[in-house]
């Protein structure tokens, strides 16, 4: 199956700079990659805490800047009929957010934090027995 790949961005610091509640300047660098990438034949879900009106002038937004989207806080229509369901975590390849942390990128804190744990070797188990005894010493 020769399936598009598929980015959901966030609105607020990612296709226009954080002035939530009103909408900031265009950032265009991601507005043409996302073009670019529908222009290939890929899909952008709009993936936002906005919710009535502000989402509505978020929408109308993005469209007055050429930016049209696949789905909006939902999965792909053709998603939810492949999976037979719609689950609340928007599917895609990529996830754009302002607020997202690289935790496959190897100098990324969190990730550095992961290999860290597993490198420190098994706590000592003591046995219940071994657990008494240092009680009954006490
Ligand atoms: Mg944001």
């Amino acid at each position: 199956m020769n399936y598009p790949k598929v980015i959901a961005v966030d609105f607020d610091g990612c296709l226009c700079v954080n002035k939530w509640p009103e909408i900031g300047d265009p950032n265009w660098n991601a507005i043409h990659t996302l073009l670019d990438h529908k222009s290939d034949g890929g899909k952008v879900i709009l993936w936002t805490c906005r919710e009535g009106q502000m989402l509505e002038d978020a929408i109308m937004w993005c469209l007055n800047h050429g930016l049209k989207f696949d789905a909006v806080n939902d999965n792909l229509p053709e998603n939810k009929e492949y999976f037979g369901n719609n689950c609340r975590k928007v599917w895609a390849n990529e996830y754009w957010d302002d607020k997202a942390v690289p935790v496959a990128a190897y100098d990324c804190p969190i990730a550095g934090r992961i290999i860290e744990i597993k490198e420190k070797p098994e706590p000592e188990r003591k046995s219940f027995l071994q657990k008494i005894k240092e009680w009954l010493r006490e």
